[in-house]
């Protein structure tokens, strides 16, 4: 595959008359000052595949439903949904879900993965039917996969301790941390897939059980402080922030993703710089369930990269998530140009949060995952390459190439029809068809 960009990013910044050569799922050569003789033209900027840090493929059958409420009542229509789906149904709403994922851009994503069970927690046949249904999903988008494979093992946490599981959660738990890492073990990787592994919370986990899960290879992922109630009841029964219990049970460091952040104290942020952990914002998940702004700006100074994921993908579109980490610093702290765009790509191309590290760079060597974003659609006409970051929307990624195959061509993705595959998979889940 040869393919030429009037502008491309590259590792150094934005390049013109970029000349990229792909062979066997690597990028080849790329040439900056090149000609493009009888390479192909791809239009607007070309970007790095990007990377979503953080999804739930199941959530995005909640979108456009639970408008209200608080972030508690939310969870119970999730709860709802999770109750209906079973293996066939979970891989055609994963497949449509991550096509989306791909027509905005995404060549990779981190799927924290929880819904392990049958009805009532009885495990399939293949106890790991559910993981299996992501595995095709991913491979029949063309995006990589990387299984987060999650521990869950208590209802909540309330002042008194850890609760039990509620009914639906059921589905959620292997029972004990060692019957979590049996099954886990039975997962394989392939070229496509990576699994690793997640804490769904300190309120799913007990304490005594984090050091299990943190012993697991791969990447590491954790929710943390998405709300404030987890922090007054780990403090309440631990003595401890959520971000401190992990530090103890030694999971944080540089595998490790933590996701939301939102509500730390100045000593959790330093910790996580400190350790090196990735803090993945999910802006528009925060903003749909009123979450709160975590602290970004003092996280990424403190020392941990960044990352951003579409989580309940009230919205699929990292572009629009970058846009937004900014647009929240700025209300916060109302001062303007808090991250540059090249830091807003930085997080927007962090594979190695996910456990693909040689992924995210326009550089020989490097997996061939490319976006081009036009640059003349109503959203982008006039604007300037160098501040795409901070206009483009998933609307206007034209081409999508993963691991050197085409995904996407001209908006359309090789599916064919997304948005007739997302509502054959979500109007069942509602009627009880
Ligand atoms: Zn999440």
């Amino acid at each position: 595959m040869r393919l030429f960009a009037e502008r491309a990013w590259l590792p150094a910044g934005l390049a013109a008359d970029v000349l990229i050569e792909v062979a066997a799922g690597r990028f080849a050569a790329v040439t900056p000052g090149g000609a493009a003789g009888d390479a192909r033209r791809l239009p607007g900027v070309v970007l790095p595949g990007l990377a979503n840090a953080h999804s739930h493929a199941f959530h995005r059958a909640l979108r456009g439903r639970t408008s209200g409420g608080d972030f508690w009542s939310w969870r119970h229509g999730m709860y709802a949904v999770a109750a209906r789906l079973d293996p066939d149904r979970y891989l055609a709403l994963a497949r449509a879900t991550y096509a989306e994922m791909a027509l905005a851009g995404v060549t990779a994503v981190g799927e924290f993965h929880y819904l392990h069970h049958g009805p009532g927690g009885t495990p399939y046949a293949d106890p790991n039917a559910m993981a299996g249904a992501l595995r095709e999903a991913a491979a029949d988008a063309g995006i990589r996969l990387t299984l987060l494979d999650t521990c869950y093992l208590a209802g909540g946490l309330g002042p008194g301790g850890h609760l039990p599981l509620e009914e639906v959660q059921r589905r959620f738990s292997d029972g004990t941390a060692a019957a979590w890492a049996e099954r886990v073990s039975a997962l394989r990787e392939s070229p496509g897939v990576r699994v690793g592994a997640a804490i769904h919370s300190v309120r799913a986990v007990p304490a005594a059980d984090l050091g299990t899960v943190a012993g697991a290879p791969g990447p590491l992922h954790v929710h943390l402080s998405e709300q404030p109630a987890e922090n007054e009841a780990c403090l309440a029964v631990h003595g401890v922030t959520p971000a401190r219990l992990l530090a103890e049970a030694g999971a944080l460091g540089p595998r490790t993703t933590a996701v939301h952040a939102t509500h730390l104290t100045a000593a959790d942020v330093a910790l996580l710089g400190r350790s090196g952990t990735t803090a993945c914002f999910c802006p528009t998940t925060e903003q749909d369930l009123a979450d709160g702004i975590g602290p970004a700006r003092e996280l990424r100074d403190a020392g941990a990269p960044l990352a951003l994921g579409s989580d309940q993908h009230a919205v699929t579109d990292l572009l629009t998530e970058a846009r937004c980490l900014e647009a929240h610093e700025r209300l916060r702290s109302r001062r303007r140009g808090i991250f540059s765009p090249a830091e807003l790509l930085a997080a927007l191309t962090r594979h190695a949060a996910i456990g693909w590290p040689d992924a995210g760079r326009i550089e020989v060597g490097a997996r061939a995952d490319l976006v081009a974003v036009r640059t003349d659609t109503v959203r982008t006409a006039g604007t300037r390459a160098d501040q795409l970051p901070l206009v483009a929307t998933a609307a206007d990624v034209d081409t999508v190439v993963a691991d050197g195959t085409e995904v996407v061509t001209a908006g359309r993705h090789r599916l064919g029809d997304v948005p007739r595959l997302l509502a054959a998979a979500i109007t069942p889940l509602w009627t009880g068809d």
